[in-house]
């Protein structure tokens, strides 16, 4: 039987977003991009951005008293499957949302090596309004709801390198976490977004 709890974990602009929203899509699965919600608190200046901003300023992580709480009351709202893009990221994270749920979440890993991920860092632009990813050329209006399609702020390249860090430094051992409790499914992700889904898939 397919999991309905599934999380998604890989570096930045490792196509998390583009994968995890289609798969959510064709599975029917309720879906959270916490980078996006994050950026979009960050847009509208409330508490939350607020909080958040100086950690996304330096390309850091937002701490996990901040998000743990967030996205377990999401999850909490779910009558059925979910699907998360970009949380868990470290340990803590990870236990947290062990502990909270009664089916475990699988995890679906993207890898793609660290000098694709620069090209595709550096043409990305991204929806202000629905947060789809778009590449440069795509523009100037998104594809799916028409709105503003922009670079992200945190893609500047000095914050991009502190962002791939911290992905070894903290998403590495929870990626290990997964492995050691046969809950992980590593997909090579270089190629076309529609090659991709076809591993993703499985
Ligand atoms: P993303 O859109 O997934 O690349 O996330 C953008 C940024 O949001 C990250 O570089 C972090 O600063 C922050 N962020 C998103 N999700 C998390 C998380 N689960 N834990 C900590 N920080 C997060």
């Amino acid at each position: 039987m397919k999991s309905r709890h599934l999380v998604f974990l890989g570096p930045p602009a490792s196509g998390k977003g583009t994968q995890g929203r289609r798969l959510a899509d064709d599975q029917g699965l309720a879906y959270l991009s916490t980078g996006a919600l994050l950026r979009q608190a960050l847009r509208n200046q409330t508490e939350l951005g607020e909080r958040a901003r100086p950690y996304l300023d330096r390309g850091e992580f937002v701490p996990d008293e901040i998000m743990v709480p967030m996205v377990l009351e999401w999850v909490g709202h779910q009558e059925n499957g979910w699907l998360l893009d970009g949380f868990p990221r470290t340990l803590p994270q990870a236990e947290a949302l062990d502990e909270a749920l009664s089916e475990e979440p699988r995890a679906i890993i993207l890898h793609v090596p660290d000098e694709e991920l620069r090209r595709r860092v550096a043409c990305r632009l991204e929806c202000v309004d629905c947060h789809r990813v778009a590449r440069e050329g795509e523009g100037p209006t998104c594809p799916t709801c028409g709105g503003r399609l922009e670079p992200r702020a945190d893609d500047a390249s000095s914050n991009f390198e502190n962002r791939l860090q911290e992905y070894r430094r903290l998403v590495l051992p929870t990626i290990s976490y997964y492995c050691r409790k046969g809950r992980a499914r590593i997909v090579n992700g270089t190629g076309s977004p529609d090659e991709v889904y076809g591993r993703v898939k499985g």
